[in-house]
């Protein structure tokens, strides 16, 4: 059966007509119910905002400044009496135009490809089982399953709630979170919102557990709602993006005032016509403006995006890419991110006794034996620390079955590894639970440190805590000995805080196990209540190894001079430990700073302390903020990980939030700009590589694009001054030939080329650097520009001089087959340059030899293109006719392949020398990586 419409009233129903007025129940829908509400109800998704309409988008592309002044130019051309220029204008402006908005489709399309990477998935009961669905397949009559950190995903009726706190702001503005309830509620004078027992779409848990039954989708929701409000808000550009409209804009400026300057000259200096003038002036105008630079840029970064998700680092923002690349410290945390998660106890100690276990993941297969010869008492009191782990955990092991043919885990690995010792020794959760079921829980958080569960046993509740060893401690007055509680006196404090050292110093895990009996029937509400004059059990110490690939990221940061920082909750000798074993410090006296000391210190001791090697230890995420506010005061560029709901502030904070895909919360997700889905430290530095590769890719095709802008200017510059008796090598069309046809697609290669070697063994790029650098043009127009011009000019003149015109350059005809011919060689000039210069333009300082010629196949396929293209133009009549170009001897093509190693070997030259000025000056480069 289907339910009602939702209902207005589903806060003053009791629990039992909710779920009857949902045809529910505490076991959840049935699955195939689910599927025949899924048809009336729809997907729970928000109907995707109609951005900008793809028409408008398109259109955009054709109505620019630059496309505006090409139009006009067709038709100053047509008044001219110019009628094929005219077409090829508007021609090439339809091209250009088809061109840009094909790139910005294919950068968006990919983004977009990259969401769906990132599903929302939701926990709901079903048939009685709990399982995880995606959030679009919610339907209302589900019973949705709350815990800290989940994002809901429909509006819903609580039916259940423990100490429930939902953070609402997104739909009231109001950042404090609000409890939540499942009683009835009868007032009638408050928002809907205000409602203790509803919960909502796009609103987050921020502590506690509940179950609500859900009753409204999609669009429906209150936020629904408001996201039809919201929609068309246009996403920002990033900062690349936006220096590049400014780059284009000023260029444009630039060209139109040299164009305007350029008319003028001809005007006066030339016999020229008024409507040829103009034509000439667009043509160098055009010949200067980078029409296809910002649509290519959009679509590198969006390239680099995909190429990062390829090695398991989502990217929420586009802006992020260039971020990760001027990314000058990493705080990381330590456990999952550095290391593998994967716990397995090997040492455990009860006053008196230390013990071994062997076996290695989460087959509970191994043994458990004592250093020396045990007692029964001994072996009681281990056995009495079990059954506290155990029964003080929410994590369940899954048997090997077909699907997986490994034992698993269910929940937190560091209670796994609990049960699986447990069950080596002989304690099951299943027979304990049985025997002592519980009836409340306060769960674990990163401030306390610890968590405690209270059991009914007979006439008693039992309390069984495990935590940080000095958490749980701090809160016990007695330890058990021989089956004894007795009091627990400094001394035996300071015994077992060495122990808990011994420990630790092997970088092992260490958790401390408590107890204790309450007597009365008041069941304790807080955890302050309950948490205290613990006895203490004993020390349980788990290994959990570093990822084997994290020592070499770690190498890679230090060549790249990215510091790292590990914050970590875990105990300062485990983490030193670790720390020391993965490359992260070095030096004999690494400074470790506890949270408590932490909140000791000013900022300006902390700043001082930053400035070292340092680890901050046992710190809570608050903590966490505060080290990234002091970085990031201090100029640098930060990346922080984070998995809990706590973490969001310092992953908002932060230049790059980088969250955990596979243990982080929905909160930590959505806060960060970054996702692991893998979780890995490796996956951040590669990250970061890809991120400075794609802005050299940047650098580099814009490098690549305004070196041809030379020698289409110096035509036009010879043309004037020579009062036009130096015919026009080039002319409008073939530079739109250039600029809009063969220089396209080796453009776009070099948006794609991979990252260089020896890009990470440089420090980070400055975030306020710009693209367009003193030395870029200066490589373009002063450098390889002047070079190209020449062999333009040359190829030009080549024709005239092999056909009668030997060292004549004043009176060369400007019209006719011959100067059609040498406009033809100017052009070809231009591609066969062009092919060297693609080349040199990709590396900024290795040699290409390094690279080698054939990785990047996307260049050749760029090569092929412009020749293509230039045979086209060549030898194919009707364009002929349109550019202007008539066919030279072949043999002319040797003259003119000669000029294509030129610009890649006067590049070699350069860098060549670059890598020997740096070697001198002994910059940054210990691996020798750079060359
Ligand atoms: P990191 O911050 O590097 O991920 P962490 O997981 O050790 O390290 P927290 O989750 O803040 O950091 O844990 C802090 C300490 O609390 C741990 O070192 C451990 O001693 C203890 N602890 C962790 N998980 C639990 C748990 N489920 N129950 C009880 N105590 C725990």
């Amino acid at each position: 059966m289907v339910p009602k419409e939702h209902s207005e009233q589903d806060y003053s129903a009791s629990v039992q007509e909710i779920y009857s007025r949902y045809s529910s129940g505490p076991s959840g829908l049935d699955p195939t119910e689910c599927l025949h509400r899924l048809t009336i109800y729809g997907k729970n998704t928000l109907i995707q905002s109609k951005k900008k309409s793809v028409y408008i988008r398109f259109f955009a592309n054709f109505t620019h400044l630059m496309a505006i002044l090409l139009w006009i130019g067709g038709i100053v051309a047509l008044i001219a009496h110019m009628p094929q220029l005219a077409a090829a204008v508007w021609m090439v402006n339809i091209i250009n135009g088809l061109f840009s908005f094909w790139q910005e489709f294919r950068a968006e399309k990919a983004a977009d490809a990259l969401m769906q990477l990132l599903p929302v998935k939701v926990r709901v009961i079903r048939n009685g089982v709990t399982i995880e669905i995606a959030a679009e397949d919610l339907v209302p009559g589900d019973l949705m399953v709350l815990a800290e950190g989940d994002h809901i995903s429909a509006d819903g009726r609580l039916v259940e709630a423990s100490e429930l706190r939902i953070d609402q702001s997104t739909l009231t503005g109001e950042s404090h979170p609000v409890k939540k309830t499942a009683d009835p509620s009868y007032e009638t004078d408050i928002s809907k919102i205000e409602y203790q027992n509803l919960v909502f779409a796009g609103t987050n848990v921020v502590s506690g557990t509940g179950l609500a039954i859900v009753t409204t989708t999609g669009m429906t929701t209150e936020f629904g709602k408001v996201a039809h409000l919201t929609q068309g808000i246009e996403e920002e550009k990033s900062p690349l993006q936006q220096e590049m409209v400014h780059v284009t804009r000023m260029v444009t400026i630039v060209a139109v005032s040299i164009g305007i300057l350029f008319f003028i000259m001809l005007m006066t200096l030339t016999t020229v016509t008024l409507a040829e003038s103009f034509i000439f002036a667009l043509g160098m105008i055009v010949a200067f403006v980078p029409e296809g630079l910002l649509p290519t840029v959009t679509l590198a970064l969006a390239r680099g995006s995909q190429r990062m998700a390829k090695r398991n680092a989502l990217i929420k923002r586009l802006s992020a890419v260039e971020t990760l690349g001027c990314t000058s410290v990493i705080c990381t945390d330590k456990t999952g991110t550095l290391t593998q998660n994967e716990m397995t106890i090997t040492r455990i100690w009860i006053p008196g006794s230390f013990f071994s276990v062997t076996g290695v993941g989460y087959g509970p297969e191994g043994e458990i034996t004592p250093d020396e010869p045990a007692n029964q008492k001994n072996m009681d009191a281990l056995r009495e620390l079990f059954i506290a782990g155990v029964l003080c955990s929410n994590a369940r092991l899954l048997a090997p079955d077909s699907a997986n043919p490994q034992w698993n885990i269910l929940g937190d690995p560091t209670e796994a590894a609990i049960l699986v010792a447990a069950e080596k020794s002989g304690v099951y959760y299943e027979e304990e639970s049985h025997r002592f079921p519980r009836v409340r829980e306060f769960p674990f958080d990163s401030r306390r440190k610890c968590m405690s569960t209270l059991h009914l046993a007979e006439n008693d509740l039992i309390c069984y805590l495990k935590g940080a060893p000095k958490a749980v401690l701090d809160i016990s007055s007695m330890v058990m000995e021989n089956g004894e509680p007795v009091l627990l006196t400094g001394e035996k404090r300071a015994r077992i805080m060495e122990v808990n050292d011994s420990f630790a110093e092997q970088g092992l895990r260490v958790l401390g196990i408590a107890r204790k009996n309450i007597h009365g029937d008041v069941t304790p509400e807080n955890a302050e209540d309950v948490e205290h004059d613990m006895t203490f059990l004993g020390l349980v110490a788990m290994m959990d190894p570093p990822r084997p690939e994290v020592a070499l990221a770690v190498k890679k940061c230090h060549r790249a001079c990215i510091r790292i920082i590990m914050i970590t909750g875990d105990y300062g000798l485990t983490a030193k430990s670790i720390a020391r074993r993965i490359g992260i410090i070095t030096s004999d006296t690494p400074r470790i700073i506890t949270g408590v000391e932490l909140d000791q210190m000013d900022n300006n001791d902390l700043k001082q302390a930053l400035s070292g090697e340092v680890i901050f230890a046992r710190v809570t995420p608050e903590h966490k903020l505060r080290v990234v506010e002091v970085l990031r005061e201090t100029g640098e560029i930060v990346a922080v990980t984070g998995d809990g709901v706590n973490d969001a502030p310092a992953l908002k904070k932060a230049d790059i939030g980088v969250a955990m895909g596979i243990s982080g919360t929905d909160v930590a997700k959505e806060a960060a700009d970054m996702v692991l889905t893998d979780d890995n430290f490796a996956s951040i530095v590669n990250a970061i590589e890809e991120g400075r590769a794609v802005y050299a890719n940047i650098k580099k095709f814009t490098g690549y694009i305004f070196t041809s802008n030379t020698p289409e200017a110096v035509p036009f510059i010879l043309f004037a001054f020579s009062k036009g008796r130096i015919p026009l090598a080039l002319d409008v069309m073939p530079i739109l030939t250039i600029d809009l046809g063969t220089d396209l697609v080796p453009a776009l290669a070099l948006g794609s080329e991979p990252p260089e070697p020896g890009i990470m063994d440089k420090p980070p790029r400055n975030l306020r650097e710009h693209v367009i650098t003193r030395s870029l043009l200066f490589r373009s127009y002063l450098w390889l520009g002047p070079i190209q011009s020449l062999a333009v000019m040359s190829a030009f003149l080549y024709q005239y001089w092999t056909n009668g015109y030997w060292g004549r350059i004043f009176d060369l005809p400007a019209q006719g087959p011959l100067y059609h011919s040498a406009v033809g060689m100017a052009l070809a000039a231009v591609v066969t340059t062009q092919i060297g210069n693609v080349l040199a333009h990709r590396t900024e300082r290795s040699s290409i030899l390094k690279i080698g010629f054939f990785t990047n196949r996307m260049v050749w396929a760029g090569i092929v293109s412009e020749l293509i293209i230039i045979i086209i133009v060549l030898y194919i009549p009707f364009f002929q006719e349109i550019i202007g170009t008539a066919p030279f001897p072949v043999e002319n093509w040797l003259f003119l392949f000669a000029w294509a190693p030129v610009l890649l070997l006067a590049e070699e030259f350069r860098k060549g020398v670059i890598r020997m000025i740096e070697k001198k000056k002994g910059v940054n480069n210990p691996s020798g990586g750079i060359a």
